[in-house]
């Protein structure tokens, strides 16, 4: 009798195994995403499970330079180095987490503190958006954004983010090549690399005089309103269109390519942004804008993502999955810029589903 419980429990625990995993197939647990993932995922629907989202001080925003104040107490951020254990090189942890590559370190702590008030913030990690940076400056977009999340020291619920934007040029960023070269081990979700080549302080200054200051939140479920936002107004960071590429071959939770990973911009609101620098042409400083950004308005950007970017690649488990208002149909791989973004799929001719934005 005693045998045939264990048994019969065995029996019940193996269903109940084949039954949640039956269900996962067919069902994939619905998170949260972007514009080109599954409809009921993207950025217009993440408050109806995470309700923040819906606040009054979201990040990201357009920071129009005419309506910026000139915060003349915010001092440049210095950001401080400490080795942990005295090694000379950096060692970084890369990892695919279903919605962006996101990069700790592992023997360093970097810290800054924000001017006037003293408030020192540690760096947590930094992660990359792509295709479309998320904040926006006068109304243009750039090619990226990098954000360098950090906690503060005295207070675990308030966060600092530096935010880089990422300009699109014909040559590589030498400086991201050590990780873009990696990218194609952390292709799936849940995957992580370790490189040692990559150095922060070769990718951007750790003495950073302009900037724009706000009161924001996380720009990912759950949106939480606790962000100091702190975007650097230059150095702009310079990425390749092959380097973008690479990003775009990362991988979500369900197999789906993250073809862009960027929140739409936010209502400002009541709020205010400072910069820290005097502008003393605005005029001149638009026109820098309009050649430096790359996405120049909404209409380019979307031909650019039509034309190049709005098809992507189910993966095998989920190409069985299909969403309303999502066509599944056969396409062949025909042009150079295309199978670029197919490189982890090496078939001639796959399953694609074909989204309008
Ligand atoms: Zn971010």
């Amino acid at each position: 009798m005693y045998k045939l419980v264990i048994l019969l429990s065995a029996f019940i625990g193996i269903e109940c195994f084949r039954l949640k995993r039956d269900t996962e197939q067919h069902h994939p647990v619905k998170h949260w995403g972007y514009r080109n993932q599954d409809r009921s995922l993207i950025p217009d629907s993440w408050h109806k499970s995470h309700p923040k989202c819906y606040g009054e001080q979201q990040s990201p925003i357009n920071v129009e330079l005419a309506a910026t104040v000139y915060g003349k107490e915010l001092a440049p951020l210095k950001i401080k180095e400490e080795s942990i254990n005295g090694t000379e090189h950096e060692t970084w942890q890369v990892k695919n987490n279903g919605h962006s590559v996101v990069m700790s370190v592992k023997d360093r702590n970097f810290f800054f503190k924000t001017r006037p008030e003293g408030m020192e913030y540690k760096f947590l990690q930094m992660h990359f958006h792509w295709r479309g940076s998320e904040h926006y400056v006068d109304g243009h977009r750039f090619a990226g954004e990098l954000h360098l999340v950090h906690q503060s020291v005295t207070d675990e619920s308030k966060f600092a983010v530096i935010g880089f934007l990422l300009r699109q040029t014909n040559h590589d960023n030498e400086n991201l090549k050590p990780l873009v070269n990696i990218l194609t081990n952390i292709v799936e979700y849940g995957a992580t690399a370790n490189i040692s080549d990559f150095s922060l302080g070769n990718l951007i200054p750790f003495n950073l005089k302009n900037y724009y200051r706000y009161s924001g939140s996380l720009t990912t479920p759950g949106c939480d309103e606790v962000v100091e936002w702190h975007l650097m107004d230059n150095p702009l960071l310079d990425i390749s269109d092959e380097q973008i590429l690479d990003f775009q071959s990362i991988q979500d939770k369900n197999g789906f390519l993250i073809i862009t990973n960027s929140r739409p911009i936010q209502e400002l609101n009541d709020r205010v942004v400072k910069r820290s620098f005097e502008a003393h042409n605005l005029g001149t400083k638009r026109k820098y804008l309009k050649s430096a950004s790359g996405l120049t308005d909404s209409s380019d950007e979307k031909s650019d993502l039509v034309k190049r970017l709005n098809i992507f690649v189910a993966s095998c488990e989920a190409s069985n999955v299909v969403q309303p208002e999502q066509e599944l149909v056969e396409v062949p791989i025909q042009t150079e810029s295309e199978s670029d973004l197919y490189k982890s799929h090496n078939k001639k001719s796959q399953k694609v589903q074909v989204m309008t934005l």
